[in-house]
C-alpha cells in the first residue's frame, strides 16, 4: 500500500487516473481534502480497501486537472 500512498501524493494526473484497487482490481475513489490538516484518500467503493493520508504538505499535481474528488477505472465515473 505504500506505492498507492506515494502515487496519490506525487503521481501525475495520467498515473492517478489509472490506479486500480490492489485488492479487487476495480476503480478507486480518490479524494483530496484541501482544508484543515489536508488529507488524501484512495478508497475502493467496491471492497472498501484503501488508505487515507493525513497532513499532506502540498497540493498533489493531479488536483488542478482532475479536481478534488473523482473515481478512477474507466470512462464511466459513476457505476
Ligand atoms: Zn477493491
Amino acid at each position: 500500500m505504500e506505492t498507492l500512498g506515494r502515487m496519490v501524493r506525487h503521481g501525475s494526473a495520467q498515473e492517478i487516473i489509472n490506479i486500480r484497487c490492489p485488492n479487487c482490481g476495480k476503480g478507486m475513489r480518490i479524494t483530496y481534502v484541501p482544508h484543515g490538516k489536508k488529507a488524501l484518500g484512495a478508497v475502493c467503493p467496491s471492497c472498501l480497501s484503501g488508505k487515507w493520508i493525513n497532513g499532506v504538505s502540498q497540493e498533489p499535481p493531479w488536483v488542478s486537472e482532475l479536481g478534488n474528488s473523482f473515481e478512477t477505472g474507466g470512462p464511466s465515473t459513476e457505476v
